[in-house]
């Protein structure tokens, strides 16, 4: 499992140090989305690997496919 930079989800403070990809094992790039593991909050990447949360008009702007495969975990995550 790749390892980034410790840091505090954005949202709920959850500890983070490590990510996982789907259909790969590769670290994350600058810009790579990500979901919460605690509570699916929508992410990304930053130029130093740490994360912060989406802002509304980025969500707007993911691809129909990015968006239905975070809402898919998402509602994995939250059960809802
Ligand atoms: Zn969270």
């Amino acid at each position: 499992m790749p390892r980034v930079p410790l840091s505090p989800y954005p949202r709920c403070n959850a500890p983070l140090n490590a990510c996982m990809q789907i259909g790969g094992n590769e670290s994350p790039d600058e810009g790579d989305l990500s979901v919460c593991y605690e509570c699916g909050a929508f992410l990304t990447f930053d130029a130093f690997l740490q994360l912060r949360l989406l802002s509304a008009f980025e969500i707007a702007a993911l691809s129909p496919r990015n968006l239905m495969g975070m809402t898919k975990i998402r509602m994995l995550i939250t059960g809802a």
